[in-house]
């Protein structure tokens, strides 16, 4: 199947496929769009860049536009919910763009940003309804919304939505859903949580999946840098010098760190931005334009934010430092080598990451080339030490209260972290 008008797809639909200029399906789309046209469940494991938004939201397009009516205000018949705000709104944007000769009214509604007007979009009525978990709940104990006459139920990169705490707002949703629906969820990988939901809301779907999550794209070249923390600033300006670094996505940890490396690159004269959960909605998108039209070479980003960044034409991605979870490098390096073109993945890892590096390496099933070239590289690092250190700490006598101590922080953290994910998306 190389061709469009082999699915079946609305007259309209593929006018503006044409106009958009997409020649051929993706994997993804010649997989699911026969199975959602005809009306099935479907379980889609499928990372971004795969084509997986047209995927889902072509057949719903299709299948809506068979049996238009007119919606009647606060009642959507479609509703998407994506785990952050740029995700949400590029599902729109893609909504509005394959449907743009449909007569198919949607809106978008997510938090933090006034609610008066989203309000003002659905009472006006929409097919289409694409949300965060949280904003969208708020709308409907306002009474703004109510999902009785929802037909198709999508849940997009599931785990991810799972990851920010949203366990509780999808239930209860999914709850307020018809019976009689039609379910799709996408997902990029498949833990045990995701399965479980899949399990209740699902059925009788039909498995689809494309490329496993763990594998890495063959066109990404990747290298780590050992090297001490406190030089990681001079050595991101000194790889910053080379002009092959054209477009350069920088992840840090936290929100924090983005700003310094972000205010870092600047004293330097490099033009930057940072965005994360702390910067308003409106912020954040300027930032994003930015670096899509080449106005600033680098956006510094923490991993919630980089949901939904699809930029073309990265170069480089350079994890300042490396992520605590292993499926993060996976999603983060996948920002660049978009659509077959080759990308650089350039990770630095001081003495605390190793142990994530190994994690990585693990998932990928595969070590990245240590690159050695520079002039903050240890040689005798990393050694089987450091994790002997982490091990001695929390042994012999005395050591207890300190394991307790950090099992109490770790939790704390991880519940901070989910607080503040759901007040960013
Ligand atoms: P996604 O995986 O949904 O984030 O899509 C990644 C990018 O691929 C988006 O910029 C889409 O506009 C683009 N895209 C999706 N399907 C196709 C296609 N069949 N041909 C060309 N580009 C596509």
């Amino acid at each position: 199947m190389n061709d469009f008008s082999d699915l079946n797809l609305a007259p309209q639909i593929l006018r503006a496929l044409k106009e958009k200029g997409y020649k051929t399906p993706t994997k993804i789309q010649i997989k699911s769009i026969p199975i959602l046209t005809r009306g099935r469940d479907v379980l889609g494991i499928a990372q971004t860049g795969t084509g997986k938004t047209a995927a889902f939201v072509l057949p719903v397009l299709h299948r809506i536009s068979k049996n238009s009516i007119n919606p009647l205000g606060g009642h959507p018949c479609t509703v998407i919910l994506a785990p952050t705000r740029e995700l949400a709104i590029q599902i729109q944007s893609n909504v509005k763009s394959y449907g743009c000769h449909l007569n198919i009214r949607s809106t978008v509604v997510f938090g933090g940003a006034p609610i008066r007007p989203q309000i003002k979009a659905l009472k006006a009525g929409v097919h289409v309804l694409i949300a965060t978990p949280g904003r969208l709940m708020d709308l409907i104990n306002k009474g703004y919304v109510k999902l009785k006459k929802v037909e198709y139920f999508i849940l997009d990169e599931a785990d991810r939505m799972l990851d920010m705490g949203f366990i509780d707002d999808v239930r209860k949703l999914s709850a307020m859903v018809p019976e009689t629906r039609q379910t799709i969820m996408f997902s990029a990988t498949m833990p045990s949580t995701v399965k479980a939901l899949a399990n209740r809301l699902l059925t009788d779907a039909q498995h689809i999946e494309v490329e496993p999550a763990v594998r890495t794209a063959k066109n990404i070249g990747e290298k780590v840098l050992f090297l001490p923390k406190d030089k990681k600033k001079i050595m991101l300006a000194k790889l910053m010098e080379n002009s092959d670094l054209k477009k350069v996505l920088v992840f840090t940890r936290t929100k924090r760190g983005a700003d310094k490396v972000c205010g870092h690159l600047k004293k330097t004269g490099i033009d930057s931005e940072a965005i994360h959960g702390n910067k308003a909605q409106n912020a954040r998108q300027r930032s994003l334009n930015k670096f899509r039209s080449g106005t600033i070479r680098v956006l510094v980003a923490t991993d919630l934010a980089s949901r939904g960044i699809d930029v073309d034409s990265v170069s480089h991605v350079i994890n300042y430092e490396l992520p605590n979870s292993p499926d993060s490098y996976v999603h983060r390096i996948g920002r660049t080598a978009r659509h077959e073109a080759h990308g650089m993945a350039i990770s630095f890892c001081d003495h605390h990451e190793y142990q994530f590096l190994r994690g990585i390496e693990k998932l990928i099933q595969k070590n990245i080339p240590v690159y050695k070239d520079h002039p903050f590289h240890i040689d005798s690092y990393p050694d089987a030490s450091h994790k002997s250190k982490i091990e001695h700490k929390f042994q012999g006598t005395g050591k207890k209260r300190k394991k307790v101590r950090f099992r109490k922080k770790t939790k704390y953290n991880r519940r901070k972290n989910v607080m503040e994910n759901r007040q960013a998306a």
